[in-house]
């Protein structure tokens, strides 16, 4: 259900994390059957949003960006800044999957899952 493309320049480490947790997003999606679902991860600190705002991370139905080397002015450690990047994935994947169930776009609730979801290590 997930295209991804990494765009050239995103490291291994961080394909390796969206490639993680795709996986647990499409398999507790399997019967999802609408268009399939762009995921861009490019090689830049951010993504354009709209109007000139940048973000580390957006939705745009039906299409996930996600900045690959995001956070690496942020983070102190190459661990912590490839975790936020898959984090910033999870929140992203959330509104994708209100989108999937009709849901109205919000930032509220998304934070508390995507919590639920990095605790437990697995999709909720
Ligand atoms: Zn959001």
């Amino acid at each position: 259900m997930l295209d991804i493309a990494f765009h050239d320049g995103v490291a291994k480490d961080v394909r390796s994390e969206i490639a993680r947790i795709a996986k647990r997003f499409v398999g507790h999606h399997h019967a999802y059957t609408g268009p399939r679902i762009d995921v861009i991860v490019t090689n830049t600190t951010t993504v354009s949003v709209k109007d000139g705002v940048r973000s580390f991370g957006a939705f745009i139905a039906p299409a996930v960006l996600v900045a690959g080397c995001g956070w690496e002015t942020t983070e102190k450690t190459r661990k912590a800044q490839v975790k936020a990047v898959g984090n910033t994935f999870i929140h992203e994947l959330l509104h994708l999957e209100r989108w999937i169930q009709g849901k109205p776009q919000t930032e509220r609730g998304i934070e508390a899952k995507a919590k639920r979801i990095r605790k437990a290590n697995k999709w909720l």
